[in-house]
């Protein structure tokens, strides 16, 4: 196993986030392949760890006054052996092909989990959407769609938003797809409800976050309410995090986003979250205007001279990482485990670093991976695909029931598959166990392909 890892270090140096992501599952592994001589003799950590296709393609565009900029656009299929391929489009300043591939790679496990028919998949830009007119997204997502549109399809690949694709970018990137092929498909979800998009999937990956998190205060006899929350970031995931918080009577303390937090002692109640989603979704403002708006809110700038992020030194007994990965290092986590933080529960990808990860597993508090904890998601978005094939549009309550039932039963297959192997209440091991025995099963019934 270390020779693999060795192998896929010395091939991309670069890629460490993607080397990050497979360390973790490797690992985790290790007694699977231990119990079974056919997964070492087909090769399979080789193959899994090797994307079966990467696109990477030029994406200039023309700015307001006149100037042409060129991006990166990529798109990486790691696995289609369960589905078509699916995860979504980040656009931001830091994309870069190791980033893209360890979404990727975290993602086909992730969708594994939600026992939906889901290949695994990611794609994005190093185009940043932040201080861009609507117009220079529009014309940035067309362009890149003139590329992507060869590659992807209903049954092939299915795109979907992360950070810095929202409802807008879905929107343009689909007209464009719309006109290239010539037919109306469901090859993006995240659609907008007026045409094709499903109810509850702008909430989906923050209320399962939490929805796991109830299940695994369950096991301890305890619920969400009245626990006090730290939550990170203030786009998608963190605001409907807060939202599903505050309906099951929990308190939201901070919120952050890549210039700075704020920690509001008396908390983010509805309105002021309401106040959040105008700012973020609409006015596209910075989280520090919270603090203009509610000044019982302090802001902190970051600062990029501290080694560790204050917002985690405040006390409180939840943790919600909601931003990016590697928000959470080993100094961090001593900080939530000193400041009686006992359940994290990632609503981000891969926010939490292994020091990090070692050190709330050591202490023993209730950690969800984000690839359990926040496939809710992309659980929906496979709703989504359904009621697409279908042409149907299912109710509100029908999808939150699919949504809650498919967080307790990925939080049983996690319990279930640490137990089997012997780590019983790792979510980490249960995760990552059982979502590569049903993936690696598919690929070696299909044979070498
Ligand atoms: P959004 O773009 O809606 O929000 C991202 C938030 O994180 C913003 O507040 C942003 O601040 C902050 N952020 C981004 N990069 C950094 C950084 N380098 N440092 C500090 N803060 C940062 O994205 P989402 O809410 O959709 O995604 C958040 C996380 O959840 C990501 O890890 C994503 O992969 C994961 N995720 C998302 C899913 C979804 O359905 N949307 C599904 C599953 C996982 P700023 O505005 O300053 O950039």
């Amino acid at each position: 196993m270390d020779a693999i890892i060795d192998r896929i270090k010395e091939k991309d140096p670069e890629q460490r986030e993607f080397h990050q992501a497979v360390e973790e599952v490797v690992k985790s592994v290790k007694p699977v392949l231990d119990r079974n001589l056919e997964y070492r003799q087909q090769s399979v950590l080789q193959r899994i760890t090797e994307p079966e296709r990467v696109i990477l393609f030029r994406v200039p565009w023309m700015d307001d006054e006149g100037q042409v900029h060129v991006n990166r656009g990529f798109r990486v299929g790691m696995s289609s052996v369960l589905g078509p391929y699916k995860g979504g489009l980040r656009f931001h300043a830091s994309v870069n092909l190791g980033i893209i591939k360890f979404l990727a790679f975290e993602q086909v496990f992730k969708n594994s989990l939600t026992t939906l028919a889901m290949g695994g998949g990611k794609g994005g830009s190093d185009f940043d959407p932040k201080g861009k007119s609507d117009n220079e997204v529009m014309r940035f997502c067309q362009s890149f769609m003139c590329e992507l549109f060869r590659h992807i399809g209903p049954n092939t690949d299915v795109p979907a938003g992360d950070i810095g694709v929202g409802a807008r970018e879905i929107g343009y990137l689909f007209g464009m797809y719309k006109k290239l092929k010539n037919e109306f498909t469901g090859v993006l979800t995240g659609k907008s409800l007026g045409w094709g998009g499903s109810l509850v999937r702008p909430e989906a990956t923050g209320y399962g976050n939490v929805y796991f998190a109830a299940e695994m205060l369950a096991t301890k006899g305890e619920t969400m309410t009245g626990k006090r929350c730290l939550v990170s970031g203030s786009g998608n995931v963190a605001q409907f995090t807060v939202e599903k918080i505050l309906e099951l009577g929990g308190t939201v303390h901070t919120l952050s986003d890549s210039s700075g937090y704020i920690y509001d002692e008396r908390g983010v109640d509805v309105e002021k979250l309401a106040y959040v989603k105008m700012l973020k979704n609409i006015r596209r403002g910075r989280i520090s205007e919270y603090a203009a708006m509610y000044p019982e809110a302090v802001y902190t700038p970051v600062n990029p001279a501290l080694t560790s992020n204050p917002l985690w030194a405040h006390r409180a007994d939840c943790a919600f990482p909601c931003a990016t990965q590697n928000e959470i290092n080993g100094e961090d986590a001593g900080h939530l485990v000193a400041g009686g933080v006992r359940l994290v529960s990632e609503g981000a990808n891969m926010p939490t670093t292994h020091g990090a990860m070692e050190i709330l597993l050591d202490n023993r508090l209730l950690f969800a991976p984000g690839k359990a904890a926040n496939a809710g998601g992309v659980a929906v978005s496979g709703l989504e695909m359904a009621q697409n094939s279908m042409r149907l549009s299912w109710p509100r309550a029908e999808v939150d029931a699919r949504l809650k039932q498919i967080m307790k039963s990925i939080h049983k297959t996690c319990l279930d598959a640490a137990e089997e192997y012997g780590s019983p209440g790792n979510y980490v091991a249960g995760a990552n166990i059982a979502g590569f025995v049903k993936v690696v099963n598919a690929m070696l019934d299909q044979g070498l392909v």
